[in-house]
């Protein structure tokens, strides 16, 4: 199978809006694992939608616990469980993931328990283990290396943009960051730079469709990056292709993708994709 991204959902922020994209999660198919960045809220129907087999699941990788990047994670993974997961999965996430993985596990007590007795499954609390990670390298096994930045997402401290390498292709995760120099040196060179991106022009009439416009502007303004800063790091890294995700707004009638290319076109004039649910991108 070729190596391929898929953005399983590809909106900033935890909130649903009738026929709008879905909080962030990925999938990434790299030298014959399969990695999940990221599980927010329809993670599970998008890999089932993406064709993958919830047995295969292999590595997850959360960039940091706000809700819309880890809201469906313990549902996944029980869902998998339920589905025949045999092989153990590995979770790495920043501290705190193990508390969210024994308190997911305590509230599913119930259901957890019967099945094993019931339907003599293995105990999912021993086939899944938890790797909280910091800054620097996460992990080398088999190949693949993926490493780790401290990101820039006030008042989240944990928060990490993560780098894969797999036989000579690279692919970078932003995660949520404010505008971040540093990260240009650490996607150096990727073949896909996945960045979030806010429009200026959509936030005024998001936040004010949304309440408490006032906090909500700060905390955008503070902890996100514009189109045009994303194209900024993916010219400075000089990557090959720049994936905008997490867009935020994401489901504004008036806003559409030559809005985004308009705007990210100030910075960057490589190969762009405008991530939107399921879309594939292949690793050439
Ligand atoms: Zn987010
Ligand atoms: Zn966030």
């Amino acid at each position: 199978m070729p190596d391929r991204l898929v953005l399983l959902g590809s909106k900033g922020g935890p909130a649903l809006r009738p026929g709008g994209p879905w909080p962030s999660s990925s999938l990434l198919e790299i030298g014959g694992r399969t990695i999940v960045v990221d599980c927010g809220l329809g993670v599970t129907r998008g890999l089932v939608d993406a064709g993958l087999s919830l047995k295969a699941l292999d590595l997850v990788f959360i960039t940091h616990l706000h809700s819309d990047h880890v809201l469906e994670l313990g549902s996944l993974i029980h869902t998998a469980w339920t589905a025949g997961l045999a092989a153990p999965v590995t979770i790495f996430g920043p501290p705190g993931t193990g508390h969210y993985w024994r308190r997911f596990c305590q509230a599913m007590e119930f259901d957890i328990e019967i099945r094993i007795a019931d339907e003599g499954r293995p105990d999912i609390r021993d086939l899944v283990s938890i790797d909280e990670f910091g800054e620097g390298d996460v992990l080398r096994q088999r190949g693949l290396n993926v490493s780790a930045l401290r990101v820039d997402h006030p008042p989240v401290t944990d928060c990490f943009a993560l780098r894969f390498e797999h036989g000579g292709k690279s692919m970078v995760f932003s995660a949520d960051t404010a505008f971040f120099p540093p990260l240009a040196d650490f996607a150096e060179g990727a073949d896909i730079l996945v960045h979030e991106a806010m429009l200026e022009e959509g936030i005024e009439r998001l936040v004010a469709r949304t309440g408490n416009g006032a906090r909500l502007r700060e905390h955008l303004l503070a902890s996100h990056s514009f189109a045009e800063e994303a194209g900024r790091i993916a010219t400075d890294a000089g990557v090959t292709r720049l994936v905008l995700n997490h867009l935020i707004p994401a489901d504004d009638a008036e806003i559409g993708d030559a809005d985004w290319v308009a705007a990210v076109r100030k910075t960057w004039a490589g190969d762009l994709t405008i991530a939107r649910d399921g879309l594939v991108v292949e690793l050439a």
